[in-house]
């Protein structure tokens, strides 16, 4: 018998649940820890609500957990509740999938006005996660800047633009769509420090935007290369690019919808300014070096803003006694091992890039290597060795079986047409296990 723990019950984790369940069988005992009451980590808290078709990908985390084997334990804070040291004395091998959920640090003057955001607070407030429910994002600006041309700016901008009636099936929660009826939002602004061949937007999400009801993309055409340049691009990134150029050629009831939505690129924010309160971006042009690094130019222009979105990548938290990268933001780790019995995966190892599958591959190199460090007679407590102390602790931990009642709860309070509405306090999901 092995005795594993893995930290953080988002993708990462349970894709290393899954692996250890298929290599060593019966053979051993997984437990998934995390601190929120309920599972599943950026497919509850960081994957667009209009994107149900992505989150479906959690049903494969459920039979995971169908097996003895594999046991989820909510409601516990690694650091807190139970330190990783302990943990190390309990099991045979800890896994850190503890994602990414700190926004890197927008560092120019004026960040900390109100009104500039990361993208973790803003995605967790329209998602329902406990921690950022109360954020009240100034949904009264009329001008909204984004910063970043990635995945998650697009998610952001999307959000923001989309209508009542194109939020219908999401699972976006009640205070934001509140707050976002609410919203006089007229222009969003993407931000992107390089061109539009070096944007991180993806083929599929880039095209959203061309789609929705009253807002049009708008780019320039001087932003981009010749047509030609496009052919050395890798094909996805080739058809990013031709969304970008076909926003150009904007359909003829494009020019009604009332929201632009405008890509300023070769466009590096330096300052942000405001009385108290954000109320423009100052922007410096920039060029490319020959390692297509952005540079300044020394061209400066502002942008007029009343709410400034930071969507420029996540950190992971460090933990005491961890070793860490702080230039990349996650643990220091040769392939996922951070030293015989102790490894991380997902974000927590590779930084904050690629898709919910990309986790899959290191779930299954954790498996391996466990198998390599951990002999299989573990002389470790494992389960029982924390029950007892988070008995002993009076911490009150939650199940799969309580997952599966608050689950039942919130697809019960869903409005009409919503597959869900969340619980956004931990004190209503405890509360709704207990029903
Ligand atoms: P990302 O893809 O790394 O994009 C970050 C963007 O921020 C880049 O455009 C980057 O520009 C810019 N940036 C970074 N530092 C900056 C600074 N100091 N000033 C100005 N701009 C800065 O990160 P992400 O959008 O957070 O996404 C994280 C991962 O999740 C990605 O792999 C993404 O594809 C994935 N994701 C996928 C989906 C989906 O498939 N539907 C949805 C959401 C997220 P440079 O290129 O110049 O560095």
């Amino acid at each position: 018998m092995r005795h594993i723990a893995i930290i953080g019950s988002g993708p990462a984790g349970y894709y290393s649940a899954e692996a250890a369940q298929k290599k060593f069988g019966e053979d051993v005992a997984v437990d998934i820890i995390d601190r929120l009451p309920v599972p599943f980590g950026l497919i509850r808290s960081g994957v667009a609500p209009d994107h149900q078709s992505i989150k479906a990908v959690s049903r494969r985390y459920e039979k995971t957990n169908q097996g003895n084997n594999v046991r989820f334990i909510g409601n516990v804070t690694v650091g807190k509740d139970v330190s990783i040291a302990e943990l190390q004395e309990l099991y045979d091998a800890v896994v850190l999938a503890t994602g990414a959920p700190l926004d890197r640090i927008l560092d120019i003057p004026g960040s900390d006005l109100r009104g500039v955001v990361g993208s973790a607070a803003f995605v967790g407030w329209y998602n329902g996660h406990p921690d950022f429910k109360d954020l009240k994002p100034s949904l009264d600006a009329k001008s909204v800047a984004i910063i970043g041309n990635g995945n998650v700016a697009l998610d952001v901008a999307r959000i923001l633009a989309k209508t009542e009636n194109e939020l219908v099936g999401s699972d976006i929660v009640g205070h934001a769509l509140d707050g976002l009826r609410q919203s006089k939002v007229e222009k969003i602004t993407f931000l992107g420090r390089r061109g539009p061949h070096q944007i991180a937007m993806t083929p599929k999400e880039l095209g959203e935007l061309g789609q929705l009801e009253r807002a049009r993309p708008v780019v320039e055409a001087d932003d981009f290369p010749e047509p030609g340049d496009d052919a050395m691009l890798e094909p996805g990134m080739r058809k990013s690019v031709t969304h970008l150029r076909n926003f150009q050629i904007a359909a003829p009831d494009a020019q009604h919808k009332p929201i632009e939505i405008v890509f300023d690129f070769f466009a590096m924010p330096v300052e942000l300014q405001g009385d108290g309160k954000v109320e423009r971006l100052i922007v410096e042009k920039t060029e490319l070096d020959k390692d297509l690094r952005s540079i300044g130019t020394g061209e400066r222009y502002e942008l007029d803003c009343q709410l400034v979105i930071s969507c420029i990548g996540y950190r992971t938290p460090p933990i005491e006694g961890v070793p860490y990268e702080h230039g990349r933001g996650r643990f220091a780790n040769t392939d996922g091992r951070i030293l015989p019995g102790l490894y991380c995966v997902g974000w927590a190892k590779r930084g904050p890039s690629g898709t919910i599958g990309t986790n899959k591959p290191d779930g299954f190199g954790v498996a391996e290597m466990i198998d390599e460090d951990i002999g299989a007679n573990s002389r470790k407590l494992g389960r029982p060795g924390l029950d007892a102390m988070l008995a002993g602790r009076g911490v009150d931990a939650t199940t799969f079986r309580d997952w599966q009642k608050i689950d039942e709860a919130e697809i019960g309070r869903a409005r009409e047409g919503s597959p869900r509405e969340k619980f956004t306090d931990i004190a209503d999901m405890i509360a709704a296990r207990k029903v």
